[in-house]
């Protein structure tokens, strides 16, 4: 075996060996032609050659507080060096600290965290919990969701990307329709049933038989399956739905949480608490693998004398647990919401202003810095500009998009036809400028399709 010197890790000799050593996620290893990135700073990554991104991502919409932010390294580097690990058995500091910080920060009554290695774990945890805390076994999630990779967290998962993994999977699961309002998917008129929440809901039980009911889980603001915000009062209605029928409410805020949506959390725009919160990303901005459940003081109360049944090699990593007292003290210090809130504005302008002469633009959502953009092929019929589920040529007027982008420096993703702009919560207007400058120059390619 030869191991390579470090000094001769070019760009291309980086590409060559993840290329044909390193198994990507969800991804045809072969199509794949990664980009060797040498370092970031901010908002902004570039390659060895040279070539600036603008992270209009922030990655996978974790690194809240941009690449390589200077007091979180630092924090990470002396944690290291004080202890870098000791087992989840012992009481630890950052690990206590975080905890204490979260049960201060989190809505409602929330009050004790397991510590978990990413937002997959954090959801098969609070299943768990939620089913030995009631006895009961089906959990209910919606369609339009995305709760991680592992084998209970894909089966409640709604998006296509179960479907590998049904066989197998996770038994208990009843899905439910979610509030899209822009494209209803029962197809009401307003007002509707399944958009306001608590009458859909309240209608699977009927079928389902509520005893039988442990849980219900909802991403308050959905991320991934296409940035869907709830109207007013369907997180309330399902609330009180829940206890009506004694089912627990978990929010899954591993995207939407810490700022993101220009609140601590999504549930606080609607001032609704859920008895179990499962977090990640922007918890520690993904420095260090990190996830979090955060549950009730009830169910805080309920664990000092019945088992846990749980436990992770990883869980509460030292290192992880300081970069996330670290990140939480950043953001408090820095104004972080605020600052996602305020850009977030300047954002929403911006794209306003774009739909006046994009006509692909079928609608805009978001707060904070979680703004989705449904390109359409008709305004008045709200034709999507790919199919959901569009694959390979299918896809191509939106994958277009985000190549041509990509070619401009700016980096960003789409879900069907729904594009992301979910840039770091550091970022500045005049960063934000510059995205808007790209998005009209690409957005003409989805106006030739309408
Ligand atoms: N939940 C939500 C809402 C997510 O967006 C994600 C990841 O994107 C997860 C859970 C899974 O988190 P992880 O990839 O850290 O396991």
């Amino acid at each position: 075996m030869t191991i390579t010197e470090s000094d001769t890790w070019t760009g291309q000799r980086v590409k060559e060996a993840d290329t044909e050593y390193v198994i990507h996620s969800w991804s045809v290893q072969g199509a794949l032609s990664p980009i060797p990135v040498a370092g970031g700073s901010g908002s902004w990554f570039w390659d060895y050659e040279g070539n600036r991104y603008l992270d209009f991502q922030s990655q996978l919409v974790n690194l809240n507080l941009g690449h390589q932010h200077p007091k979180l390294v630092e924090a990470i580097r002396e944690q290291a060096e004080r202890l870098c690990y000791i087992g989840p058995g012992f009481a630890e500091r950052s690990r206590a600290e975080l905890a204490e910080m979260l049960a201060g920060l989190t809505p409602g009554d929330l009050k004790m965290s397991f510590f978990t290695t990413g937002g997959a774990a954090a959801n098969e945890n609070a299943i768990r919990l939620a089913r030995h805390v009631t006895g009961r076994h089906k959990v209910i999630a919606r369609y339009r969701s995305y709760h991680g990779a592992t084998n209970g967290a894909m089966s409640l998962t709604g998006d296509p990307r179960r479907w590998s993994a049904e066989p197998g999977g996770m038994p208990g699961v009843v899905r439910m329709l979610d509030p899209y309002t822009y494209r209803c998917p029962a197809g009401h008129p307003d007002p509707c049933p399944v958009c306001s929440g608590g009458p859909h809901l309240e209608e699977i039980l009927q079928y389902e038989n509520p005893n039988t009911v442990a849980a219900v889980i909802v991403e308050p603001v959905t991320g991934t399956n296409g940035l869907l915000y709830p109207p007013d009062g369907y997180l309330r209605s399902l609330r009180e739905v829940c206890d009506r029928y004694g089912i627990l409410l978990i929010f899954d805020e591993v995207m939407a949480g810490f700022g993101r949506t220009g609140e601590w959390f999504a549930c606080n725009h609607w001032d609704v608490s859920p008895d179990i919160l499962t977090s990640a990303k922007g918890l520690n901005s993904g420095y260090v693998p990190l996830g979090a459940m955060t549950v009730s003081s009830r169910i805080s109360e309920w664990l000092k004398d019945h088992m846990f049944w749980g436990g992770l090699t990883y869980a509460g990593h030292p290192l992880a647990c300081a970069s996330g007292v670290a990140s939480l003290r950043i953001m408090q210090e820095e104004n972080i919401v605020e600052n996602a809130r305020a850009r977030g504005e300047h954002l929403g302008a911006g794209l306003a202003k774009l739909a006046e002469s994009h006509p692909s633009i079928g609608d805009i959502r978001g707060r904070g810095l979680f703004h989705g953009v449904e390109l359409v092929k008709n305004r008045q019929t709200r034709e999507p500009l790919v199919p959901f589920n569009a694959k390979g040529p299918a896809a191509a007027p939106v994958t277009r998009i985000v190549k041509e982008a990509m070619a401009r420096g700016l980096y960003l993703t789409a879900n069907f036809n729904v594009l992301r702009l979910t840039p770091p919560l550091v970022i500045e207007d005049s960063e934000i400028d510059i995205a808007l400058g790209v998005l009209d120059d690409v957005l003409s390619l989805a106006d030739e399709h309408y």
